[in-house]
């Protein structure tokens, strides 16, 4: 039926003016911005998140409907003289057609918005199937667009406990022209592998392993300050969540023990509470995943100066946790742990820490704390990432091109780029008059 739907609406939904799909997309920002309170209690109802992380998540979702409600108008093309001087190249772009979205549950509405915001700019139907763990999130955010004017059959979601039966039948579908994912690496390939079948365009949002340099130089203060964002947020649950710490011997000791104090101060605990800092994992899985990554790592040698075990409670928590000393062949300096341990390991020079960060087969998000100028330029070069943040913890931002490089993925969400993910480039030769 949503596949019917959204043929039936595609070519209406194409051809309607940029300015009122703008408008759409508008209202829907508006709606979700007013409605944060309750966006943000289901979120946390469903995922377990804070919810000071929770609000934080409804602000960063709505951005990108308002940053594509300005895209929207913006989508030019161009013309220009063939050099032969045999007539004009007109250059255009069209929307991709039906897309179909793959989402995670770690952010359960800006995951979605993501995609959502520039397909429907770019005046293409969509078919999300969201997470199993955080589909009422998703069904909301599409009632909101419903609400906000988005004719039927444009939009569709559709949960489902076995993701395949949903996938198997949006992948039969010869109407179907775009995947995009945000997950795992293996089920990225999965889809992927799949995508190749139907010659389908993709955009591949998938997991990372971040380094956070540390060099002699930097202001510490504002180092660790940056290490709790870029490593708790989420509860270390996101894809752009510091997993490597590299530290210059010479402020190791420092850093560590600020850095430690900190993070034994936070507050673990179900996320609808006031005052908790870090929620439960999502799954017993997940929890005993890490709390096998910490083991093994402490066999490995690793040292812990806070945390380390399980938590009690309601929940699958786990103890904020600090290690030092992390032996290189350790299995957490290559897994994503996606839980809130901190991993610290030395170094004694620029080129060895810059080796040290590429040596992953991700290359997502990165940051890196430095109080040297000629540094800044040398490092932000020498990463093998799509993302660096400098002497800042946190990345995210509706206006600039979020997206990974190696296994973590292709393609930008946000940015003047991010619409292009969703257009097709026409080329119409033009006669010399
Ligand atoms: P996941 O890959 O297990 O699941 C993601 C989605 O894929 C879910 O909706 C799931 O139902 C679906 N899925 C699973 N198998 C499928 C199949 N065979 N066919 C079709 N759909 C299938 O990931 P997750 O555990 O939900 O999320 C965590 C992962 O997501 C981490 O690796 C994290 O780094 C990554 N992530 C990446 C970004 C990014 O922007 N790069 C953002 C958030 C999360």
């Amino acid at each position: 039926l949503a596949l019917r739907a959204a043929h039936a609406a595609g070519p209406a939904w194409a051809a309607t003016p940029s300015r009122e799909r703008a408008r759409i997309l508008r209202r829907a920002f508006d709606a979700l911005i007013e409605r944060t309170e309750e966006f943000a209690a289901l979120i946390t109802a469903e995922m377990g998140k804070p919810l000071s992380d929770s609000r934080a998540e409804v602000a960063y979702g709505a951005s990108f409907l308002e940053w594509f409600s300005e895209e929207a108008v913006r989508i030019n093309g161009r013309i220009s003289p063939a050099p032969a001087g045999n007539g004009q190249i007109l250059v255009t772009h069209e929307p991709v057609g039906l897309c179909f979205a793959v989402t995670p549950w770690n952010f359960p509405l800006a995951m979605i918005t993501r995609k959502v915001g520039p397909a429907l700019a770019a005046g293409c139907t969509m078919i999300v199937k969201p997470a199993e763990a955080t589909p009422l999130t998703a069904l909301r955010m599409a009632q909101v667009f419903a609400d906000a004017g988005l004719p039927d059959g444009v939009l569709a979601v559709l949960p489902c406990s076995t993701p395949t039966v949903v996938a198997d039948a949006v992948f039969a579908d010869p109407g179907l022209r775009k995947v995009t994912f945000t997950g795992s690496t293996g089920v990225g390939r999965t889809l992927l592998a799949r995508a190749a079948d139907g010659v389908l365009r993709t955009s591949m949002e998938l997991g990372g392993n971040a380094p956070f340099l540390v060099f002699g130089d930097a202001d510490l203060d504002a180092a660790v300050d940056g290490a709790m964002a870029a490593k708790m947020r989420n509860g270390g649950q996101a894809c752009t969540a510091a997993n490597r710490f590299l530290v210059e011997n010479t402020v190791r000791a420092e850093f560590t023990a600020r850095l430690t104090a900190r993070i034994a101060a936070l507050t673990t605990g179900v996320g609808a509470e006031p005052g908790v800092d870090v929620g439960p994992l999502i799954t017993a899985k997940q929890r005993a995943n890490v709390a096998a990554l910490v083991s093994e790592a402490v066999a490995d040698g690793a040292r812990v100066t806070t945390g380390g075990h399980e938590l009690p409670g309601d929940g699958y928590f786990y103890a904020p946790t600090v290690l030092d000393d992390v032996p290189a062949t350790s299995r957490i300096v290559r897994d994503e742990i996606f839980g809130p341990v901190v991993a610290i390991r030395g170094f004694d020079t620029e080129a060895e820490a810059i080796e040290m960060a590429n040596d992953t087969e991700y290359g997502l998000a990165s940051y890196f704390y430095t109080g040297d100028l000629q540094r800044t330029l040398r490092v932000a070069a020498g990463l093998k990432y799509g993302m660096v943040g400098v002497n800042r913890g946190a990345l995210s931002d509706a206006a600039a091109p979020f997206g990974g490089i190696k296994d973590s993925g292709l393609g930008s969400e946000g940015g003047s780029e991010g619409i292009h993910e969703y257009l097709v480039t026409k080329y119409v030769g033009l006669p010399t008059t």
